[in-house]
């Protein structure tokens, strides 16, 4: 018997298994995962950002994780010798509208307790020649990462702590009981005192597993990126994000400075109709027949109609999307879009048809799953870990109390 299964290797599994071992050396822990190595999804298909805690709304445990993640992050990078490059954000408005929108961002900001500069026109050009704007925020805290092998060095360290990790071992069947939860996998059953799922888009199917109605639906969104030649890894010397309209707080290519020296452009936000579909023509009729008949999505789908036609328009027809960055960098040419892989993201849609803005968990009372982690998740993998490294200690210490002799 184990004392605790983690469903996903994915950064969010890796960071709980490695701070719950930390935290129970003597336990014995396992964790699955159904592909054949780590971070096989969001955690390997994403913008590398590590995000400094612009956007979120005070005291949310997004704002409160990313601001901690982003220390967080570098300083594991630090300790293990994983290159990260703290390059800072710059929000670009390239009108009226979007010079109001940052004043908003900047009392944000302020209330997020981040260090910021205003920029003028001309002090934005100063700092990026290539890039057009009447003002801008500048960011410094931001930076960049590869997550994957973070998430690797992650899933190190928790190994060299004695616990196991299957892969290719899918979670097929879970039962909780008073005493246990036992997982049944493709490689046979796992009886555990505990089980804690991060298991990203399939989140709210683990959760039904157990038997719970988590009250929420995942929503896969694509997020489609394309790469700049080589001879534009130096077109900005940060990372580059439009000012967001707050109605669609998500949507917004970005130019942004990858790890390994290339600049991408993108992403931007198509429903995908596959949950671990990659592929414009990657189609799960399964999966779209459970999104038609959840009333949640269905009702997120008709209010967002228009901007989510407009996505679609843009991820078919590159010329479309080419005018979403030109705004801000416009020398870019259509050329200049090379192909690069998308990634999804796993949104959480309530019943009543909100996409879930803040990182859910489900509890019950031998399990803690994550329900809602979307960006910036992977930034704040850290303390979401420490998280639910706490909840399990509530846990554990509530069934001392009510298993205590009297
Ligand atoms: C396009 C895009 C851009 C993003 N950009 C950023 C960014 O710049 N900065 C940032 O902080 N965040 C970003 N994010 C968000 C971030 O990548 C995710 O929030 C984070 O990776 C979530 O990690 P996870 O471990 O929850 O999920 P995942 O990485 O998806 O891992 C979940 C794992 O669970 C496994 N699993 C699922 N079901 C089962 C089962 N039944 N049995 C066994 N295993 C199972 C899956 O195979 C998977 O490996 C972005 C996301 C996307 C998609």
């Amino acid at each position: 018997m184990h004392d605790f299964v983690i469903i996903g290797g994915g950064i969010l599994g890796m960071s709980t298994a490695m701070q719950l071992k930390q935290a129970y050396p003597e336990h014995r822990m396992l964790l699955v995962e159904k592909e054949a190595g780590a971070a096989h999804h969001q955690t390997g298909h994403n913008s590398g950002v590590i995000h400094a805690g612009v956007y979120y709304t005070p005291g949310s445990l997004k704002a409160r994780f990313c601001l901690a993640g982003n220390r967080a992050t570098k300083a594991f990078c630090d300790a293990q010798g994983i290159a990260y490059d703290t390059c800072g954000k710059l929000l670009v408005a390239t009108n009226d509208l979007e010079m109001q929108r940052m004043q908003a961002l900047w009392e944000r900001t302020a209330a997020n307790g981040l260090e910021r500069e205003w920029l003028s026109a001309e002090e934005l050009h100063e700092r990026e020649p290539n890039i057009t704007g009447v003002g801008g925020i500048f960011v410094p805290s931001s930076g960049i990462v590869d997550f994957a092998e973070v998430t690797r060095a992650m899933a190190a360290e928790f190994q060299r702590l004695g616990g196991e990790i299957r892969y290719e071992c899918e979670v097929t069947g879970l039962k909780e009981r008073r005493q246990e939860v036992v997982v049944t996998t493709s490689r046979g059953e796992f009886p555990s005192r505990y089980l804690v799922s991060c298991s990203g888009l399939m989140a709210d199917r683990v959760v039904r597993m157990l038997g719970q109605d988590p009250g929420f639906s995942i929503c896969p969104f694509r997020g489609e990126y394309y790469r700049l030649p080589e001879r534009h890894n130096h077109i900005v010397n940060h990372l580059i994000y439009p000012i967001p309209d707050p109605a669609m707080p998500f949507l917004g290519v970005h130019l942004t400075r990858m790890i390994d020296g290339t600049v991408t452009v993108g992403p931007n936000a198509v429903l995908a109709f596959k949950r671990e579909g990659y592929r414009k023509r990657d189609v799960s009729l399964a999966d779209i027949g459970g999104m038609l008949r959840d009333p949640g999505i269905l009702k997120v789908l008709a209010r967002n109609l228009r901007p989510g036609l407009a996505e679609m328009k843009n991820s078919l027809y590159r010329r479309g999307y080419l005018e979403l960055v030109r705004k801000y960098c416009p020398t870019l040419t259509l050329d200049d879009l090379k192909p690069y892989p998308a990634g999804v993201r796993a949104q959480a849609v309530s019943r009543d048809g909100r996409l879930v803005d803040d990182f859910l968990f489900v509890k019950t009372p031998r399990t803690l799953n994550v329900g809602n982690a979307p960006s910036p998740a992977a930034t704040s993998a850290l303390p979401i870990g420490a998280h639910i490294v706490e909840q399990v200690r509530a846990q554990v210490g509530d069934e001392r109390r009510t298993t205590a002799p009297a």
